[in-house]
């Protein structure tokens, strides 16, 4: 009988079943986190790699050993035909969950459609519930469109939806207790984010410590431990009936890199190791040069092997120049 190929594997013994795919650099609003006010520093087209690139790419993974494939971005939504190349991806014999990350601003427009071809989970970006302080730090008077989207996922089916925000110090702090209002009321999961020093943008705004909030929740609440499928990195407290979670994702706190099962594509094929580190791979030369995917699939172990250990977001932050948006967060 035919072994299956062995999974992909690092030096330190972690397997990467996760895959988080870019499928565009573009977003339609400037997260003060994430991009400067006036970036305009896109990849040109010609170098986006496209639909039957990122759907082959994809499938290779799969052939590895990835299991789940979240799309993100840039804001993904703002991808022409995006829900042609959800279905694309969704249709892939071997995966076994296909979720998206979005900033909502287009969701009530392709929720429905999203849901059809093969989506099984949302998280949507979402730090403020006052529309003039969404305006400041998006750069864009778009919280309804977010709000009216999010309504319109919740009535198409996706369940549950997961929050980020994304916790600044100085600025949206004084919100937890209406945005833990607006998750409960609706069934949406809340995660709170800690600020990464990606790109001079979010290092303006300075780092966050979520520990202390942490231990003050358990406190108020009673709050216990908690599993939640699919949570990745975050750590989840829920109170004791279960009625009630919240999600925590700490890179600079108390990191999780010794689990790390995860890669990420960018639009343009550069496979990165670490979100935190400069270690990648170009994939377009070899895609465009009629590479097999023998070979391909050669050099992505072959990059496997270096991925790194851990980020540097404590000791180096000044180390990543690259903004989030176009490493896909
Ligand atoms: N545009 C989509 C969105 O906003 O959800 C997907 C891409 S965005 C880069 C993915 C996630 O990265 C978002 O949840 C965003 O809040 C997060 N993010 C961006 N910059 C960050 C930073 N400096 N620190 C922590 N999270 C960040
Ligand atoms: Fe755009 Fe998402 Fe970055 Fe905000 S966090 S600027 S929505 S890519």
């Amino acid at each position: 009988m035919l072994q299956p190929p062995p999974a992909l594997v690092d030096p330190f013994g972690r397997a990467i079943s996760y895959l988080r795919f870019s499928v565009t650099d573009r977003c339609d609003l400037r997260c003060a986190y994430c991009m400067p006010a006036e970036f305009d520093d896109y990849e040109t087209p010609d170098n986006w790699l496209q639909f039957d690139e990122i759907i082959s790419l994809s499938r290779i993974f799969v052939g590895l050993g990835v299991t789940r494939i979240r799309l993100t971005g840039g804001e993904p939504l703002v991808r022409a035909r995006f829900a042609e190349l959800t279905a694309g991806i969704a249709g892939i014999p071997g995966l076994r969950d296909l979720s998206v990350s979005t900033n909502g601003t287009r969701l009530a427009g392709l929720a429905q459609r999203l849901k059809q071809s093969g989506v099984s989970r949302l998280n949507v970006s979402l730090d403020t519930l006052s529309r003039q302080r969404f305006a400041q730090l998006t750069r864009r008077d778009a919280l309804p469109d977010v709000l009216a989207g999010l309504e319109v996922a919740r009535d198409a089916g996706f369940q549950p939806i997961k929050i980020n925000m994304v916790w600044l110090p100085g600025v949206n702090q004084d919100e937890l207790d209406a945005m833990i209002e607006y998750c409960m009321a609706r069934g949406f999961i809340l995660r709170l984010i800690e600020n990464m020093p990606m790109g001079d943008a979010a290092r303006a705004l300075g780092t966050s410590t979520l520990q202390p909030l942490i231990a003050q929740l358990r406190e108020r609440f009673g709050l216990i431990d908690h599993v939640i499928p699919g949570g990745g990195p975050a750590r989840y407290l829920a109170s004791p009936d279960l009625s009630f979670s919240i999600g925590f994702i700490t890179p600079m706190s108390q990191h999780f890199c010794e689990a790390c099962n995860r890669v990420r594509l960018s639009v343009t094929g550069t496979l990165h190791l670490c979100l935190g580190q400069e270690d990648r791979l170009e994939l377009l030369p070899f895609l465009r040069n009629g590479a097999s995917d023998r070979e391909i699939v050669e050099q992505i172990r072959a990059a496997v092997m270096r991925k790194p250990e851990k980020h540097d977001f404590q000791d180096r932050p000044e180390k990543i120049i690259r903004i989030m948006a176009s490493t896909g967060g």
